[in-house]
């Protein structure tokens, strides 16, 4: 058996849940999870805000762990290797998405807790495709996080082809927003924390941002109207974007990874008379992912996480929800 923390509807606390080891695929390997980070999606799947989520449901998609055992086709990867799992667990490898590496986009692409169960247990089985060896020099506990935060942040970067000297915001300082700071800085963008949260100024200059903005305060977005190039928004929530709109400059991009669940509406004319759009971009394929990997472990980009141990899982979640993380928690498996 798996051991496991499920929610058994929508918005229940997690509970300790076991079930059968599931039957290994040629193409499987099973991994003895250390640890796990905890994704915002991780909370809209046992809240069912996206009305996909399948019940028991074991959440988890930030997942770092040893191979215990290989199917037979498996080719990739060997008992004792250790790999990170993110939010894709499968896709159907011969469509024209999977063969330029956006598997991401596959229409069969299969997530890690939907249909199947995630990395809030002691194993976990997942296709060798989507089971990422992790660069030596990434600590588990800090490299977990990059596995979904981390690449779903870098990779917009690359897909609208952001480039080094632009002036770049990021808006929200969570799990991915502080991810997003460090990359940007490190990629030589110029780049803005936007925050709600006065308290993650310092922390987020150390990161690396040149600059920091508060949105909370309408005044000072109005005044950094026709600044930025690109506007990465990781808030989890709707807000006005016509505020954010405002601050891109000419061909500016505002970049939804956030999934707010809402809807934005602009003037047309803002985007025919300056050129300004408005994009979104969905984790990231294999290609994109071992990219950042190598990125970040030759520039330590890695997360700052809050461990407690997997039996703790509700207090995590809850400091989740109140945005109280500083700022990704991370789930110890193993006992206390
Ligand atoms: P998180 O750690 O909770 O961070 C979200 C941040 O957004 C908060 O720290 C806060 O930043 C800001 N925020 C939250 N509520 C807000 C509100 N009502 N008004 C304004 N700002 C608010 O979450 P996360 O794990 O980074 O995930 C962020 C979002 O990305 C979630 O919706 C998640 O589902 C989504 N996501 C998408 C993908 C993808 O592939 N596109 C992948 C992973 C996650 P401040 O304190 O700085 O204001
Ligand atoms: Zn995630």
């Amino acid at each position: 058996m798996f051991h496991a923390y499920a929610a058994h509807q929508a918005k229940d606390k997690l509970t300790p849940w076991d079930y059968p080891k599931p039957e290994l695929k040629s193409t499987e390997v099973e991994v003895q999870i250390s640890h796990c980070g905890i994704c915002h999606s991780d909370i809209h799947l046992i809240d069912d805000d996206w009305k996909m989520s399948r019940f028991p449901l074991v959440p988890g998609h930030e997942v770092v762990g040893i191979v215990t055992e290989t199917g037979s086709a498996v080719s990739l990867l060997k008992v004792g290797d250790r790999v990170g799992i993110g939010w894709q667990s499968g896709s159907c490898g011969t469509c024209e998405w999977c063969l330029a590496g956006q598997e991401n986009m596959c229409s069969r692409a299969q997530p890690t807790c939907v249909g199947r169960h995630g990395g809030f247990a002691d194993r976990i089985v997942t296709s060798e495709r989507f089971a990422f060896k992790l660069p030596e020099n990434l600590d588990s506990e800090n490299a977990a996080p990059l596995l979904c935060a981390g690449v779903t942040v870098f990779s917009p970067y690359r897909l609208y082809q952001v480039k080094e000297g632009m002036k770049v915001g990021v808006l929200g300082i969570g799990g991915l927003g502080h991810l997003a700071v460090q990359f940007a800085s490190k990629l030589g963008f110029e780049t803005t924390a936007i925050s709600g949260s006065p308290d993650k100024e310092a922390e987020a200059m150390a990161l690396g941002a040149h600059h920091f903005l508060s949105n909370s305060d309408q005044s000072a977005l109005r005044s950094k109207a026709n600044s930025f190039d690109f506007i990465l928004s990781t808030v989890s929530a709707s807000l006005d974007w016509m505020p954010y709109m405002n601050m891109l400059r000419p061909n500016g991009k505002l970049c939804f990874v956030g999934a707010t669940g809402g809807s934005i509406t602009v003037p047309t004319g803002m985007l025919l008379g300056r050129q300004k759009s408005i994009c979104g971009s969905n984790i990231g394929g294999v290609k994109i992912m071992n990219e950042m990997l190598e990125f970040a472990a030759k520039h330590q980009v890695v997360a700052k996480t809050e461990v407690l141990p997997m039996d703790q899982v509700n207090v995590a979640l809850d400091k989740v929800r109140q945005n109280k993380a500083r700022y990704r928690m991370v789930l110890k498996a193993g006992g206390k």
